[in-house]
């Protein structure tokens, strides 16, 4: 093990790490000092809606079936992860529930002694798919809703899910999944109008609403910083409504916690374009093509597939993550003049 060996002068609002002067080998740790022990699996990058966010409204555009990795692939690589120290594994896409196989994938994951298991889902076929993931062995899940009303969801999901979505949350806080978080990406003038909705539907069904800024990772290349909601509004917004309380959260977190004094229920504020949260990012992310990614915003990604099919062996996947690991970026560089976008966009990396 290694002591991390921050300096009195280091920058503690997160945003950007210091060098580490040295780093020890036997965990996975960048050349920061940051330990990685969160991982994000995208297993498609197929999804059943359209989020104007997200996707474009083109026709279907997703990868061809063998460049995805299949499950036993898949499975390979989070062992060697596991191996490596990761102890926290998220399942997604894409929408993770359109890929048949995922319970069993889950089960897997469990298995090789993942102690925390989440999912994130748009929530679609979650009401019959529950029980089995569940029984799969997942502790906790995300499901996006971008709006309360249904109009407006349809035109954001360019889908006619409302009714569905609900009953996927309704299904989730029937089950022992906990906790349940619902995520709505707030954009300027689409549904900004909804904090305080959003708001009263985390009180009344005692949930944590998660907003979350949007980034320019949409396939259209729409975003600007205008479209975007800062975090510090949505807080005051909802503060002057109902005070809040801060809650405790690990530094690695990418939520900001608030519980309603006096009340059920927790919002959470994920800030990366106006707070960023680099400096103790713990995580790292894998495609269903087999790149890992060490940044949401990074220019390139590493090609672990090839490995796996070159026939490599297990200790030089893990000495090739490690190398992969030291060359995590400080942070984003989303609020630098220079900023470049990343080629994949979010359904082709896994948020
Ligand atoms: N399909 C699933 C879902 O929507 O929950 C999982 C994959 S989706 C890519 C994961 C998360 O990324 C969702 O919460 C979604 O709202 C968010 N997301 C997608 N595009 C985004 C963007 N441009 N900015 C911020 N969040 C985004
Ligand atoms: Fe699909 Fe999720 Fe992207 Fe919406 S946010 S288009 S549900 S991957």
């Amino acid at each position: 093990m290694f002591a991390l060996s921050w300096n009195e002068s280091n920058d503690h609002s997160g945003n950007t790490p210091n060098m580490l002067t040295q780093t020890a080998s036997d965990v996975l740790t960048d050349k920061f000092g940051r330990q990685i022990t969160d991982l994000r699996i995208s297993v498609t990058d197929r999804c059943n809606f359209r989020c104007v966010y997200c996707r474009s409204a083109d026709p279907e555009n997703h990868m061809a079936e063998h460049k995805l990795l299949s499950w036993d692939e898949l499975e390979r690589l989070a062992r060697i992860l596991v191996g490596l120290g990761i102890r926290k594994v998220r399942v997604t896409g894409g929408e993770p529930l359109v890929r048949p196989g995922v319970e069993e994938f889950i089960s897997s994951l469990r298995a090789m002694g993942v102690q925390d298991l989440s999912l994130t889902t748009n929530g679609q076929s979650l009401a019959e798919r529950c029980e089995r993931l569940v029984a799969a062995g997942l502790n906790r899940i995300n499901i996006s809703l971008d709006s309360l009303d249904r109009a407006k969801f349809e035109k954001i999901t360019r889908t006619r899910s409302f009714d569905r979505v609900i009953a996927g949350i309704d299904a989730a806080q029937a089950s022992p999944l906990r906790p349940v978080k619902v995520n709505a990406v707030l954009v300027r003038g689409i549904n900004d109008d909804e904090v305080e909705s959003f708001a009263e539907f985390a009180r009344e069904r005692d949930l944590i609403m998660r907003f979350i800024e949007f980034m320019p990772l949409d396939a259209d290349r729409a975003w600007t910083r205008d479209l975007m909601v800062p975090a510090a509004e949505v807080k005051s917004r909802i503060e002057a409504r109902w005070p809040l309380v801060p809650v405790a959260h690990e530094r690695s977190e990418t939520a900001r916690k608030y519980r309603f004094a006096g009340g059920r229920g927790e919002i959470g504020l994920i800030a990366p374009v106006t707070q960023p949260f680099c400096g103790f990012c713990s995580r790292i992310r894998l495609t269903a093509d087999g790149k890992l990614r060490t940044c949401l915003f990074s220019r390139d990604d590493h090609d672990l597939r090839g490995l796996l099919r070159g026939g490599a062996g297990d200790s030089e996947v893990a000495a090739e993550i490690r190398g992969i690991v030291m060359q995590k970026e400080a942070g984003h560089r989303i609020n630098e003049p220079d900023f470049v976008p990343p080629s994949r966009t979010m359904v082709y990396i896994g948020g």
